[in-house]
């Protein structure tokens, strides 16, 4: 096979001209007319109905039903890593052109049915267009980043150096069956990036989507088959992570598990991972990509529109589900009233509403749970704090959470230190820049981070102290594109896997070294 042209970021759907207004209603009008129907599981080659049955809904209206999923037993959590384990060996020895050429295939489809992936990752994930396009955008990315990387790292590597009378090389090989695990907040990209990256590099692959947005997951599966892939290199196990986590994590033939999603979940899967079973002989690896608690720190010396600006997207894209957002603002006293101002003013101008209707800024959040919850966190943030008047109204129906900005909270402050994952932005009131840095670390995360600064010693000493896998200056903290940023965090962020850059591949893969004596 050809070296792949150079990596380029999928151009995002301009929804401003009218034909492709126009391409985006049908695409939704079409995922609508498919609610309700059934998918089976996926387990290998079978295909199986185990008649429990779990329903997603629409959260911008709950009444819809989306997607009808069979969940799986554990039992079948058993059988699919077994299934897994029993084809790594031949689809290891597939050649690495060939997986390589598949995964472009599936690129591909993917941007062929991107308006309708768009429409499902808006009723099922409540994305707004612009959300939704970003995400499909980002997991095509993902299958040409890793397809240029699995290039990249075929063969052999690295020259050794080479002894005398020796001829020595180094060559990557593929782990084993894996679990991948993501979240529900980026419904296809992460589940994509997990999981081609192991498929590419010759593992096989147990997908355990997340419970609020299955019906993604299944149409994903429908894409590698599409493309070519193996029905046996991969299943699609939906079902509670809770009911079948355990046993995929601690199953004696699974050799990795990549995940991403909660704090909780990551440590209590790192820590099953980490428990030897019977006739296991290996260490599983542990991937796991986890909560932020992301600041964005505005200098006294800045552009204020713009610190604004990037505080208000960073904070409220997505209604904050996401692990990157924005949610502690950290401001320089000298600007802090004229910020909290100016910010007032931007937020009130925030539409929450049906993600589906393109007006609409702020979609829902993705459940009741999830919307009681950060209510909870809200109530809480009030006797924390100062609630910022904004007046943004939220629809009744359906599980909306209109914007909410809470000022003068202290660093102590629930709000300021626990992950809410949802459209709340404490404001912190910063002494001197000294002191704005010390509050941006105070924190167990180390996600994402931001500063707004005119000042070239403030954004150095940023560059060095600000403790977060990824830092961005003078602009938003969220929106990390593939091969420019790469992407993972610190502490108990995770294990700063760093998807979409050079590093991840080879969370997938282990090297053999060989030297043969010539002389
Ligand atoms: P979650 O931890 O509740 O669930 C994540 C996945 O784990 C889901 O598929 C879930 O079904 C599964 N799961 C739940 N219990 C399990 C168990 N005991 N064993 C195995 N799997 C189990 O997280 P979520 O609500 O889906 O996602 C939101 C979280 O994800 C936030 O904390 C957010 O910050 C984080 N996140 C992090 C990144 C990152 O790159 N660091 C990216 C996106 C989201």
């Amino acid at each position: 096979m050809e070296k792949l042209p150079a990596f380029h970021n999928e151009p995002y759907t301009d929804f401003s001209a009218p034909a492709n207004r126009r391409a985006m209603e049908e695409a939704l009008a079409q995922v609508r007319a498919q609610f309700g129907r059934e998918y089976d599981l996926r387990i290998g080659g079978e295909r199986l109905k185990t008649g429990d049955m779990l329903r997603s809904v629409n959260p911008s209206n709950p009444q819809e039903i989306v997607g009808v999923h069979h969940r799986a037993t554990t039992e079948l959590a058993r059988r699919a890593v077994e299934s897994a384990y029993a084809y790594f060996p031949e689809w290891s020895a597939t050649p690495e052109e060939e997986r390589v050429r598949l995964l472009l295939r599936a690129g591909s489809i993917l941007r062929r049915r991107k308006l309708e992936f768009d429409a499902w990752l808006v009723l099922e994930a409540g994305k707004t267009w612009p959300e939704a396009d970003a995400d499909v955008s980002e997991a095509i990315d993902f299958c040409e980043y890793y397809s240029r990387e699995m290039q990249r790292l075929s063969g052999p590597q690295q020259p050794t150096v080479q002894l005398p009378g020796e001829r020595g090389e180094l060559r990557y090989l593929p782990l084993g069956a894996g679990v991948i695990i993501p979240p529900w907040n980026f419904p296809l990209a992460i589940l994509v990036g997990m999981s081609v990256a192991s498929l590419v590099a010759g593992n096989t692959a147990i997908v355990k989507p997340s419970s609020e947005t299955p019906t993604i997951a299944a149409k994903f599966g429908e894409v590698l088959l599409e493309a070519g892939f193996p029905e046996k290199s991969f299943s699609v196990l939906t079902g509670s992570g809770a009911a079948v986590g355990d046993v995929l994590v601690e199953h004696p033939k699974t050799r990795f598990v990549a995940f991403t999603g909660s704090r909780d979940v990551g440590l209590r899967i790192n820590e099953l991972a980490a428990r030897t079973q019977p006739g296991q002989i290996w260490i599983k690896r542990v991937i796991a990509e986890m909560g932020g608690k992301d600041a964005i720190v505005v200098d006294a010396d800045c552009d204020l529109d713009k610190a604004v600006e990037g505080v208000a997207v960073s904070a409220f894209g997505y209604s904050g589900q996401k692990c990157s957002a924005c949610s502690r603002a950290i401001v320089d006293a000298k600007v802090y009233d004229a910020f909290l101002e100016k910010l007032q003013a931007r937020v009130s101008r925030i539409t929450v509403g049906d993600a589906a209707k393109a007006e609409n800024y702020m979609g829902p959040v993705i459940s009741g749970g999830a919307q009681r919850t950060i209510l909870q966190y809200i109530e809480t943030g009030k006797q924390e704090g100062r609630l910022l008047p904004v007046n943004v109204a939220a629809p009744a129906e359906g599980y909306f959470v209109a914007p909410t900005v809470i000022a003068d909270v202290d660093s102590k402050a629930r709000i300021f230190q626990e992950e809410i994952f949802g459209p709340v932005l404490a404001v912190t009131k910063a002494r001197d820049f000294d002191h704005a840095m010390k509050l941006a670390n105070d924190s167990q995360y180390g996600l994402t981070g931001a500063i707004f600064s005119n000042v070239p010693e403030h954004i150095d000493r940023a560059r060095r102290q600000f403790f977060v896998g990824n830092l961005y200056v003078n602009r938003k903290c969220t929106g990390a594109m593939v091969g420019a940023h790469p992407f993972g965090g610190f502490n108990m962020s995770g294990t700063d896997s760093k998807g979409g850059g050079s590093d991840y591949m080879l969370l997938f893969l282990q090297a053999k070294s060989i030297a043969e004596r010539v002389a």
